[in-house]
């Protein structure tokens, strides 16, 4: 596997790749890797010829006081696992490669970043687009793989390349889960025996809205009331919402309708803040 810390050699690679007719996949990550991550790689290897990750724990999205300085970095673990997957080159820079002094140009997030994640961390979608934009133009790929457990932040990646008319493609992946139901994510590691427990009541609310949907309750104040009452044992809800799946607004007459809905749930328990979704 080929280690880059450089831009210049990464997107030098990219471009001789891709000259030779071969095509890339990128995974960006902030490593930590698990799963859920493994999965997107195998699906870029499967859908491209060439699968290239990035680990960078992106200062600009986390807000001050949020877990940038503790988030887990186990480099050899990460470089074990993607050598495993056959990746075939991972980039990864520090901070200062990514923004050296005099850096000063932001991506304004589109409009569906302002509910939800937007409401209760307003500065992390820029710092979001701004990353990606970046990662984009390094590593010059054919198509990007990002999961849809961090449902909002695809349509805010997906909105972002179409409106700057970025020539990648967005592939949406499937949410890995913890036989036990939980969403896999490297914050999982923070939690205690007793906090992961209390962690599963975010998959059974969404399981709850979906069976509820699914046996023919279309009132949304309904399923978001059973969601919360499922979310009690967190320590702080942010929301746990139904909305609709692209635009992520509450539809204009409360109903869910199949194939439009999505529900949402961010909730904390002690200091770590989870998210997770199920579509309806
Ligand atoms: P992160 O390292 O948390 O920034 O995540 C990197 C990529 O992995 C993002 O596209 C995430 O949506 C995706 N991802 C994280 N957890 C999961 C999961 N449990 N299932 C599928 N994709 C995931």
């Amino acid at each position: 596997m080929q280690q880059f810390s450089n831009i210049d050699e990464t997107r030098h690679w990219c471009l001789q790749q891709r000259r030779q007719n071969r095509t890339i996949g990128l995974v960006p990550t902030m490593g930590a890797l698990h799963e859920g991550h493994l999965a997107l790689m195998r699906r870029a290897k499967r859908e491209c010829d060439l699968c290239i990750a990035t680990i960078f724990v992106n200062p600009t999205q986390f807000a001050a006081g949020e877990d940038l300085t503790r988030y887990p970095r186990p480099l050899q673990r990460d470089l074990e696992l993607l050598e495993r997957e056959n990746v075939d080159a991972v980039f990864l820079p520090d901070e200062s490669m990514m923004y050296p002094s005099g850096f000063g140009t932001y991506v304004s997030p589109p409009p569906v970043a302002l509910p939800l994640e937007g409401e209760s961390r307003p500065e992390h979608f820029r710092g979001v687009t701004t990353v990606v934009m970046k990662l984009f133009q390094i590593a010059q790929a054919d198509r990007a793989f990002f999961g849809q457990k961090d449902f909002q932040q695809l349509r805010v990646i997906e909105d972002m390349t179409r409106d700057l008319n970025v020539p990648i493609e967005i592939i949406r992946c499937d949410i890995v889960r913890e036989s036990d139901g939980l969403a896999m994510s490297s914050r999982n590691r923070y939690l205690n025996d007793e906090q992961r427990q209390r962690a599963l009541s975010l998959s059974r609310a969404l399981t709850a809205a979906k069976n509820l949907n699914q046996s023919g309750e279309r009132d949304i104040a309904t399923i978001e009331a059973v969601m919360k009452a499922e979310l009690a044992v967190c320590d702080h809800v942010d929301y746990a919402v139904v909305v609709n799946r692209t635009t992520l607004l509450p539809p204009t007459d409360s109903i869910t309708r199949p194939n439009e809905s999505i529900a949402l749930v961010a909730a904390r328990i002690g200091n770590t803040r989870l998210i997770d979704n199920e579509l309806l």
